[in-house]
């Protein structure tokens, strides 16, 4: 074969996968739906740090996860996990760092939705803290959503505390919506809303999304670690603002009265065992 017929096998191809890869993507759902991925665990924390006793929590490990809201007019990956899909080895055995541990990569359970990174059209973390961040790197083809405060403090000199920069330095090249300290309506239909709730860090966010049956739910980051912070009105000592804090949580917690709305605590165990997971969604 010369080499234009290779060229024209390889053209061939390459059109043949895009178009296989166009007919894998599903189709727009006609509502809002939520995917949940389990994004491991962090073991053998210490409890002082949250202003609590030990016999004062019901569960002292924390779970973590990340979500993917697929909207009629496009989706958003929000929060990217605490274990990098790179420090798998692909053998199926768990990851495990100090208190950190994963059984999982983010990606498969991406894929098991049926979408792909490349579908992912926009991106958005709760916080910088690198529970968070692990994954971030990936979606950088995203238009990534964040507010000026976290995005300053992320690309500082020295970001210093719970960060880990190496885990989302290609988002400094990102196409970006920086907000200031403001909510943003992501597909323009009022469904899908990031909230402004700095204080946890300068520039924290919660994701608001309203669902067809499920009502409203609110992915609520790092607003709270613990239901008993809820409860107790206590936050943690490694706050950025602690008036900020409570301020932001006063405003979603009447947000959630006049929506009826659900708060997802993104740590909490008991929430993320009573979720459906990835393929399953909430709508
Ligand atoms: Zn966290």
């Amino acid at each position: 074969m010369n080499w234009q017929r290779w060229i024209a096998v390889g053209a061939l191809a390459t059109s043949l996968l895009v178009a296989a890869h166009a007919q894998n993507k599903p189709k727009p759902p006609a509502t809002p739906r939520i995917y949940v991925f389990e994004n491991g665990a962090i073991k053998g924390l210490d409890v002082a740090l949250f202003n609590f006793k030990r016999e004062e929590l019901k569960e002292v490990d924390f779970v973590d996860a990340s979500y993917l809201i697929v909207h009629p007019r496009g989706t958003l990956m929000f929060d990217s996990g605490t274990v990098p899909d790179n420090q798998f080895k692909g053998d199926g055995k768990p990851v495990v760092e100090g208190v950190i541990s994963a059984t999982q990569p983010l990606l498969p359970q991406l894929a098991s939705t049926g979408y792909g990174v490349g579908d992912i059209d926009y991106f958005a973390m709760s916080h910088y803290h690198s529970d968070h961040t692990a994954n971030a790197n990936l979606f950088a083809k995203a238009t990534w959503i964040v507010q000026k405060a976290e995005r300053d403090f992320m690309f500082s000199d020295k970001p210093a505390g719970i960060v880990q920069p190496a885990t989302y330095d290609a988002l400094r090249n990102a196409k970006t919506k920086l907000l200031d300290n403001q909510d943003f309506d992501v597909f323009g239909d009022g469904t899908v809303v990031i909230m402004s709730t700095p204080g946890h860090t300068p520039g924290h966010q919660v994701l608001a999304v309203k669902l067809a049956n499920a009502g409203t739910i609110v992915l609520g980051g790092d607003l709270y670690h613990y239901p008993e912070e809820r409860t107790t009105g206590r936050t943690p000592t490694f706050e950025f603002n602690v008036e900020q804090s409570k301020a932001s949580r006063a405003r979603i917690e009447k947000y959630l009265k006049d929506t009826h709305g659900t708060l997802w605590i993104e740590h909490d165990k008991a929430t993320l065992v009573s979720l459906p997971k990835a393929p399953k969604y909430v709508d």
